[in-house]
């Protein structure tokens, strides 16, 4: 029954499914709310395209109990992640494309392009280990290595944090973040996260203080630094 399904393209809509499953769970189980609101379709889509996905072996799903990922279905979308990550990659570095731009233009290459010119790719660019927003390339063989990032507004006060990545489907939130410089690789000192409403301050390397909301402080991803006490 696997054979049947790893030979065959998978189509956009089951792709952008499976990268969404695995993007709310990872490895766990997705609701069928989370998976509505992430895909911007109706509860009821969702539950008839995951019975699909049941019958064509990529999800466990039982109504009321959410979706995970099957082996297969886990293949899959890192397939497509590993193809969205090299294409962004692709796009910055080669086509003059922003920072901000080369999302939406991967999640339209993504479902276009073959496994053949994927690892071609992955070639020609030198086999990065990370996309323009830092989020790690899954391996060929559907390796993804160890994530240990999270996002600033569960940093310590007072802590020093390395920007590890940004959520990379906002152009309105990467604009902002690229207009200050706080991109990945960047070193932030934290002087406040303040539990009313969530706003984060911070102090970055030319010693420049921002002040970031909530919603933008949650889609940067920080890493501890051991190297500075
Ligand atoms: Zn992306």
């Amino acid at each position: 029954m696997s054979d049947l399904v790893s030979n065959k393209p998978i189509s956009t809509s089951v792709g952008d499914y499976l990268k969404a499953i695995w993007s709310v769970a990872g490895t766990g189980s997705a609701s069928t709310n989370a998976l509505s609101e992430r895909l911007s379709v109706s509860p009821a889509s969702v539950s008839s395209m995951l019975v699909r996905l049941r019958q064509m072996d990529f999800v466990d799903y039982e109504p009321y109990y959410g979706a995970s990922l099957t082996e297969s279905g886990s293949r899959e979308a890192l397939r497509l992640v590993r193809r969205h990550r090299l294409v962004e990659t692709f796009l910055l570095q080669h086509l003059g494309y922003s920072w901000q731009e080369v999302h939406d233009e991967a999640e339209r290459l993504e479902h276009a392009v073959s496994d053949g010119f994927t690892e071609r790719l992955a070639e020609f660019l030198g086999h990065p280990q990370r996309d323009p927003h830092g989020d790690p390339i899954p391996a060929a063989d559907g390796t993804l290595a160890a994530e240990n990032s999270f996002p600033l507004t569960e940093a310590g006060t007072g802590g020093r944090v390395r920007i590890s990545k940004v959520r990379d489907d906002d152009a309105t939130i990467l604009d902002h973040l690229a207009d200050r410089d706080l991109v990945p690789g960047r070193l932030l000192s934290v002087l406040e996260v303040r539990a009313l409403d969530g706003v984060v301050t911070i102090e970055d390397e030319r010693g420049k203080t921002h002040a970031l909301g909530e919603s933008l402080a949650r889609s940067v991803f920080v890493r501890g630094t051991s190297d500075i006490a």
